[in-house]
Parts: C-alpha cells; sequence; structure tokens
C-alpha cells in the first residue's frame, strides 16, 4: 500500500495501515541514523521550509536534523524572525514562502486548524508539527513507534495518558492514533481539563484518580501542564496538581512491572514527574527523542511520494 496523501494534518485523518506504514519506514530509517554517515540521497533536489509562530527546540532540530539525512535543503523560518513580528498575515507569509518553490512546509502554529487552512490553499506539502491544542501527529507517531519497539506490538497495551489533556495536542494525536491499531487508552486529569465529549476521539476511559489509571498499565504518559493555552488557571496550584496528578516512584508500582514511563518534553520536574521516575530505568523519553528523527525522515519520505530520486 503506498500513501495517498499530499499533507499530514493529524492522525485523525489517517488509518490504521497507513499509521503502520509510516512506522515500518521508520524503522527502517532507523538503521540509516545508526550509520557512520547519516545520509542517504532519498530527498536530493527538494527544499523543506520548517516554518514554526511557537517556541521549539526538539521538534524543529528533529525536522531538520531528518530532511538533512534524505539530503533535502532545508529553511527554518520562526515566528520572532519573520515579518508576522511586523503583522503579515499567514496567508501572505505562506504566498511569499511559496513563490520560493519549497517542496514541503513543516509548520507550527498556535492557532487549532491553520494547517489545515493553508493546505486548501496551496499546491507543496504540510506537515503538522503542532497546531495549537490539536494534533502533533509526529509527536504520536514517535511515542508509538517507541511502544511498539518495546513491546514489539501495539494493539491490547494498555496505556495511562495523564494530565492536561483538554490542551494537549500529543494526547489529542495519541488517542487517535492509538486506538486506530487497538491500544487502551484509560486518561486522568483534574476535572478542569478533561475536554467534554473526548470519548469522540476514539474508545477511551475516563478515570477519576490517577491509581485508576495506572492500574496495571504497560505505558504511562504524563503531560505537561500547558499554562500558555489554558488562559485563566484551571487548578488551584501548582503543588496541589502535583500532589494528586504527578508521578513519584511509589504510584509507578500500580503499574506493570515493565512499564514505560513517557513524556513529551519539555518537562517540569516536580510537577507532573518526579525526577527519580524521569531518570529512572522505566524511563523512556530519551528513546523517544531518537525515534523522532526516524519518524519524521518518514513522514517527509512518504508525502514526497515515497520515490527514490532518479539519476
Ligand atoms: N512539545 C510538545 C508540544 O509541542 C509538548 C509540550 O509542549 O508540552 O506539544
Amino acid at each position: 500500500m503506498g500513501f495517498k496523501h499530499k499533507d499530514i494534518l493529524g492522525l485523525q485523518d489517517l488509518s490504521g495501515e497507513e499509521i503502520y506504514l509510516l512506522l515500518n519506514t521508520a524503522e527502517n530509517m532507523k538503521e540509516i541514523n545508526s550509520r557512520e554517515i547519516k545520509k542517504v540521497p532519498t530527498l536530493r533536489g527538494k527544499t523543506i521550509v520548517n516554518l514554526f509562530f511557537e517556541p521549539s527546540t526538539r521538534t524543529r532540530t528533529s525536522f531538520e536534523l531528518a530532511a538533512k539525512r534524505l539530503s533535502a535543503d532545508t529553511i527554518n523560518i520562526s515566528a520572532s524572525t519573520s515579518a508576522v513580528q511586523k503583522g503579515e498575515t499567514l496567508s501572505d507569509t505562506a504566498r511569499n514562502i511559496l513563490a520560493m518553490k519549497p517542496d514541503i512546509i513543516v509548520m507550527r502554529h498556535s492557532i487549532s486548524g491553520a494547517h489545515h487552512y493553508l493546505a486548501k490553499r496551496v499546491s507543496c506539502s504540510i506537515v503538522n508539527a503542532g497546531d495549537g491544542a490539536h494534533e502533533h501527529p509526529s509527536q504520536a507517531l514517535l511515542d508509538m513507534l517507541t511502544m511498539r519497539e518495546r513491546f514489539g506490538r501495539l494493539a491490547g497495551l494498555k496505556v495511562a495518558i495523564v494530565g492536561d489533556i483538554t490542551h494537549s495536542r500529543v494526547a489529542r494525536s495519541n488517542i487517535c492514533g492509538l486506538t486506530k491499531v487497538g491500544a487502551k487508552i484509560y486518561l486522568a486529569g483534574p476535572p478542569t481539563m478533561i475536554p467534554q465529549g473526548v470519548e469522540r476521539l476514539g474508545a477511551v476511559t475516563v478515570c477519576k484518580t490517577i491509581q485508576e489509571a495506572l492500574d496495571g498499565a504497560d505505558v504511562v504518559m504524563m503531560l505537561r501542564i500547558q499554562l500558555e493555552r489554558q488562559g485563566k488557571t484551571l487548578m488551584p496550584t501548582l503543588r496541589e496538581y502535583s500532589r494528586y496528578f504527578g508521578l513519584n516512584r511509589d504510584l509507578l508500582g500500580l503499574a506493570s512491572p515493565d512499564v514505560m514511563v513517557m513524556h513529551p518534553g519539555p518537562m517540569n520536574r516536580g510537577v507532573e514527574i518526579s525526577s527519580d521516575v524521569a531518570d529512572g530505568p522505566n524511563s523512556y523519553i530519551l528513546q523517544q527523542v531518537e525515534n523522532g528523527v526516524a519518524v519524521r525522515m518518514s513522514m517527509l519520505y512518504h508525502v514526497s511520494g515515497g520515490e527514490l530520486p532518479t539519476e
């Protein structure tokens, strides 16, 4: 099966088969990343623009490395250095970039749906590197790759996702993707941070306490409190949040003995996760980052038509 989409805007738009295709290619890409010379000519002659309207360290660097390892030419534009600061609209910024004939625009934007708006209006591929509180498909794919590597499967895994679900694009993309491949999702967080109707995204169980979600879990995914998106305070204090929804070594004892602990980063140590868990033997946080490059290579490869360059 080939990949039929021009863009990757979210996992909501992809089938389970397409998700597996992206993961399988990412697994092959990992082999390239372990070579001494980490470069193949696959996207030679292609131009990729990384257009970031929100801060990012991991995701932007990871997409840039992915493009470079596939031999594409890359340009980075971030909001603080772009004409957006001078009042330019998204359409105008995009139109100007398009005049330079890029093949792929990798974009992060604080408005949910900004990518869908753009994708309808341009002929080049749009890859979503995070849109507001909506989706973050590359993060969910790298999470799924890391889980599959560890357990050899995704179907039937019990995955607890804990924290600010309402404002988390990471949670939303993981719910969409993981339910399509048969994982079982348990959500926990303060009631003010669990979106109404979350079940519509996929078959999930909403738990009242973190203990209930962790019980026998194979994977525990902790989320950062999205203070920049909350608008108003949704919890009394960070200390109280941490007391009821922070992960520590004692609570981890409720999960399966070989539980994987994951976090998309950036972490607030001592708030949603204690340092001994974040750095402990069950933590896969750095493997997630490592797998991010391979997953993004796979995404760029597939939106380019998945073809090898002709000599
Ligand atoms: N880095 C992730 C994102 O951009 C998670 C986070 O910011 O908490 O969505």
